[in-house]
């Protein structure tokens, strides 16, 4: 195996996917992936768990500099049932943008 790019390695040990981030809202999250960007950043994909209003969802190419360490190890994924419900409401949230209503959350 060949070593980690220094500017991963700066980053995993920065923000270790062992424990859990908060965000302003305070949706909760985990980090399930680091990303070395063309211009030599780090971004992070995050998962919402099961106490954040879209439980499941993945984010891509989010700033671990955002993330606020919140260690409480109480981060819990999501339920199918959960799952289901957050296609759904994404689905939804398609369907009112191809009617043109873009102001949903
Ligand atoms: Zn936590």
């Amino acid at each position: 195996m060949s070593a980690l790019d220094p500017r991963l390695q700066a980053a995993i040990d920065e923000y270790p996917a062992d424990t859990c981030y908060k965000q302003v809202g305070g949706r909760h999250y985990v980090i399930t992936e680091y990303s070395l960007m063309d211009d030599g950043s780090v971004t992070v994909q995050i998962v919402h768990g099961s106490d954040s209003t879209l439980p499941g969802v993945s984010a891509f190419g989010c700033s671990p500099g955002e993330l606020e360490r919140c260690d409480c190890g109480l981060w819990e994924p999501p339920t199918d049932e959960q799952i289901l419900e957050t296609t759904q409401k994404i689905a939804a949230i398609g369907e009112l943008r191809k009617l043109g209503v873009n102001d949903v959350n």
